[in-house]
């Protein structure tokens, strides 16, 4: 029962005016009809043909529709469809779908994966150094055990869906200027699965999916800073119906230390000193990420000197081998609290360096006084 094409019967292009759509219908007519084609036992049948072309391409709104659905006019009936047709021909995917879904593959949507988590965590600074390992509860949409996904109250009958005969997918043919189209979709009365459910399942109300909060083990690898996320596969939704599921993104913030800063790889921090010892120079022990470390300074150490000691930072992230440094910065602490034994010592002492006690300042002075000559 293949079907001539309207334009095709009239012999006029699909861009043809209502005018020349008249002008072929007319000449044909007096071509074809029975009572001049007394011979032809197909006249009338042919002439009937022209008849029905002529009657939808001559109407603005039956051509509209027969352009885009060809003679399976869905409105016209005949069409397996019932309601929501035109709701899922509203969009611009549809349009889009229409002109490059094409070519009689068309474009199918099956059931969707499910969509992706994010889920911060803090954890503390010497953490990010060595990873860890930690347990997250997370509220998340899963598959129905009861059901196991399908919907239906289990040993009970899940019978064919009558739109689109079990299939799961409608197919909408599609007269386009660029020829005739089959497009498949999903059908919108069972969405792909092709079944109907008589009993919902009790669990998830015939959804096949349940809320439900899940411990995750999450393992944070050394090396991690704020801001980086950590992807577990599969670990986000329950998919539509066995599709996968989505992923879970871990997005790291570590927590602020009291003691060191960071960045990037590299750790700072000041460590505080007495004039002693930057004068007469020592060594002491500094706290890394690795447990105390010692740290020699020179003698006439200046204060904001910064050390650096060789593999303290933190480890390179994924790479778990090589690690930054951590840089020490001395700050010298002036003594407030002196007793008089220690107080005339220091006089003595100052007496003992003569012109040389005021120096630093006499020096600096000079160097203001050129800094704004010509002033
Ligand atoms: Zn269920
Ligand atoms: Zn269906």
């Amino acid at each position: 029962m293949s079907k001539r094409d309207y334009y095709e019967v009239l012999g006029v292009d699909r861009s043809a005016s209502p005018e020349e759509i008249k002008k072929a219908y007319r000449g044909l007519a007096r071509k074809l009809h029975p009572d001049v084609n007394k011979e032809d036992h197909q006249a009338e049948e042919k002439f009937k043909e022209l008849q029905e072309a002529y009657e939808v391409l001559s109407d603005p709104d039956k051509r509209a529709n027969y352009d885009r659905f060809g003679h399976q006019d869905p409105t016209q009936g005949g069409f397996g469809g019932q309601g929501g047709f035109n709701a899922d021909f509203g969009g611009f995917g549809d349009i889009f779908d229409m002109f490059f879904g094409g070519g009689g593959g068309g474009r199918q949507r099956g059931p969707q994966r499910g969509a992706d988590m994010e889920y911060t965590m803090a954890i503390d600074f010497q953490d990010a150094a060595f990873g860890l390992t930690k347990e997250i509860e997370i509220p998340r949409t899963e598959t129905c055990d009861t059901c196991s996904g399908s919907g239906a109250k289990p040993g009970t009958k899940v019978e064919s869906c009558s739109t689109c005969k079990g299939s799961g997918v409608q197919e909408f043919v599609t007269n386009t200027p660029f020829g005739r189209m089959v497009n498949r979709r999903t059908c919108s009365t069972c969405q792909g699965t092709g079944k109907r459910i008589t009993t919902p399942c009790s669990t998830c109300r015939g959804t096949g999916t349940v809320r439900r909060r899940r411990k995750i083990e999450v393992k944070v690898p050394p090396g991690v800073d704020t801001g980086n996320r950590l992807r577990i596969t599969g670990a986000g939704e329950a998919g539509e119906r066995g599709a996968p599921s989505g992923d879970l993104y871990i997005v790291i913030r570590v927590n602020k230390h009291d003691f060191f800063k960071r960045e990037g790889t590299e750790v700072y921090c000041d460590v505080p000193i007495s004039f002693i010892q930057a004068a007469l120079g020592d060594e002491f022990t500094v706290p890394t990420l690795y447990g105390r470390e010692s740290l020699r300074i020179p003698e006439g150490t200046q204060t904001g000197t910064v050390f650096h000691m060789k593999g303290k930072g933190m480890p390179r992230l994924g790479n778990g081998v090589s690690k930054g440094d951590q840089h020490v910065r001395v700050v010298v602490q002036t003594p407030t609290k002196l007793s008089d034994k220690q107080k005339e010592i220091l006089r003595d002492f100052s007496k003992e360096l003569g012109e040389e006690a005021h120096e630093p300042s006499k020096s600096f002075f000079d160097r203001m006084k050129s800094a704004f000559k010509g002033e």
